[in-house]
């Protein structure tokens, strides 16, 4: 597909029309690598928020009666509209947030999830002739219009495993881009009428936080609402939610993820692991190992393998196909984790690694950064950075490792490294975490296993089996039959 011309005017997508804002409101983006104006976005307002989720609610009846397969008809159009812009969906991100073109998983995911849902819809529900004198069924219903609010640091990921079984159950959507990273939603916003999803079915809004993602998350209509993004978000969605209509809510949030690293494992495998997962997207995903532990006795020579694999990566301009790491996603996520750097020396030892930083525009770069002999309660070992930093402490007995992985809020994420299977499952049982690596890290995952975490890092699960159930009610029915076996007890509920 031809490129869309930059800046792009990126306007609001309500019920099958492109849109300006109901005040006009514009703001710009700028690429973080070359700060070239790249977006003139449309700001949406409540009145925006407001009139998508008439659009969905109308779209809703005739949308949630067609059979799964009519409603799998144009989300594998979809999929195959979207799989065939791939490489213009990377250039968009590698322009708003610098991820580089040569790292872009993002479509294959995206595709996978358009297909897979295309098919998937037929919900499940189940009947029971266990009582006496009934039928019992239980039935499983769209909750009718839902929303989606997704962060900036893999856009068509989180649109797709969200829309994607959201669509199939038979829900209606609104969907809100980041402010950082609206452009690639945008381009699928573009595909949408010609796959053929009726007007209002999926309604795809710009802006900030403040007003339409708090418009989205106490709107008294929307019934359920999916959020991936940061903790502080999630608290206040979680709040508006409370003080409007207790919509049924998903989370994926934050995390500081923790690998264990004993004297027994392949050392040279686990530095090749755990300097990719944190350094991928310069360290700005959810699920990187930010903080590794180290068994004493390998400590040094593990550390000098990842010092010197971070010290090879390739930063550069996200256009080009072999950088492996481009700048920070703006000057805000630059300066924070600047400002954890400072925090970091103040508290432990901070060490850059030797990456060459590109030549010409690396004002948002931060190099590969080691932070070494922290103490476990400093801010940079208990706050997520979102940066190319990792935390390196050791251990000397397992149940030293473990009791400093588990001291965090977050719990998304939990590696561990030992050629000792029976250590491995231990440790694997007692990690607080809701997805863990034995001999591998993140990004590992499977489409098929629950996505998610304990404790503040989320609240529910995605994955191909779980994101159903994320957009579905249950609906108990119960069918008395004259005549089926029934007693004068098992009338009544109480009898039973
Ligand atoms: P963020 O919380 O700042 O923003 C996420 C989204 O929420 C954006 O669309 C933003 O506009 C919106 N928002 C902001 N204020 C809001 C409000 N008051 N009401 C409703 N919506 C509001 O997060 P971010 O900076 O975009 O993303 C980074 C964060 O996301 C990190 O914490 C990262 O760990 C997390 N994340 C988690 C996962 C996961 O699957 N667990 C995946 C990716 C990112």
């Amino acid at each position: 597909m031809a490129p869309l011309e930059t800046p792009v005017n990126a306007q609001l997508f309500i019920n099958g029309e492109f849109v300006d804002a109901s005040d006009q409101k514009t703001f710009d983006l700028s690429s973080p690598y070359s700060g070239e104006h790249v977006g003139k976005i449309a700001e949406a307002t409540v009145v925006d928020v407001d009139t998508a989720v008439s659009a969905a609610e109308a779209a809703f009846p005739s949308w949630s009666s067609l059979s799964p397969t009519q409603r799998g008809k144009p989300l594998a159009k979809l999929a195959q509209l979207r799989q065939d812009a791939t490489p213009e969906l990377a250039r968009l991100d590698a322009l708003s947030i610098g991820r580089p073109v040569g790292t872009y998983f993002d479509g294959h995911y995206a595709t996978m999830h358009f297909r897979y849902f295309s098919e998937a819809a037929y919900p499940t529900g189940t009947s029971s002739l266990n009582t006496p004198g009934f039928v019992n069924m239980s039935m499983r219903q769209p909750y009718g219009v839902t929303g989606v609010v997704i962060p900036w640091n893999a856009p068509l990921v989180f649109l797709s495993k969200k829309l994607a079984p959201a669509l199939a159950a038979g829900n209606c959507m609104i969907l809100k881009t980041s402010e950082k990273a609206p452009l690639s939603s945008h381009l699928v916003a573009t595909m949408l009428n010609e796959a053929g999803f009726p007007p209002g079915v999926i309604n795809i809004l710009h802006g900030h936080g403040m007003p339409s993602g708090d418009a989205i998350s106490r709107h008294m209509r929307i019934r359920a609402l999916s959020f991936t993004g940061s903790v502080r978000t999630g608290r206040l969605i979680q709040k508006a939610a409370a003080e409007s209509n207790f919509k049924h809510l998903v989370f994926e949030m934050g995390g500081k993820s923790p690998a264990l690293v004993f004297a027994d494992a392949d050392l040279e495998q686990a530095a090749q692991e755990t300097q990719s997962s944190i350094m991928f997207h310069s360290g700005q995903t959810c699920f990187a190992n930010s903080r590794l532990y180290v068994e004493e006795s390998v400590a040094e020579k593990f550390m000098a393998s990842f010092k010197q694999m971070a010290s090879a990566r390739k930063l550069g301009d996200p256009l080009d196909k072999e950088t492996a790491s481009g700048p920070q996603a703006d000057k805000a996520q630059y300066d924070t984790v600047q400002k954890y750097l400072e925090e970091g020396k103040k508290s432990g030892q901070v060490i850059e690694t030797d990456a060459k930083m590109p030549n010409g525009e690396q004002h948002l770069f931060v190099r590969p950064t080691i932070l070494m002999n922290q103490p476990e309660d400093s801010k940079v070992l208990k706050e997520e950075i979102f940066g190319p930093v990792v935390a390196i402490n050791t251990f000397k007995t397992e149940e030293e490792a473990l009791e400093k992985a588990n001291a965090t809020e977050y719990g998304l994420y939990a590696s561990v490294y030992t050629k000792d299977i029976d250590r491995a499952m231990r440790v694997a049982k007692s990690f607080e975490s809701g997805m863990v690596g034995i001999n591998c890290t993140s990004p590992t995952g499977a489409w098929d296993m629950p996505f998610g975490g304990y404790k503040q890092s989320g609240v529910g699960r995605e994955s191909f089996h779980d994101s159903m159930d994320d957009w579905l009610e249950t609906k108990s029915v119960f069918m008395k039959v004259k005549g089926l076996a029934a007693s004068t007890a098992a009338n009544s509920v109480l009898g039973r």
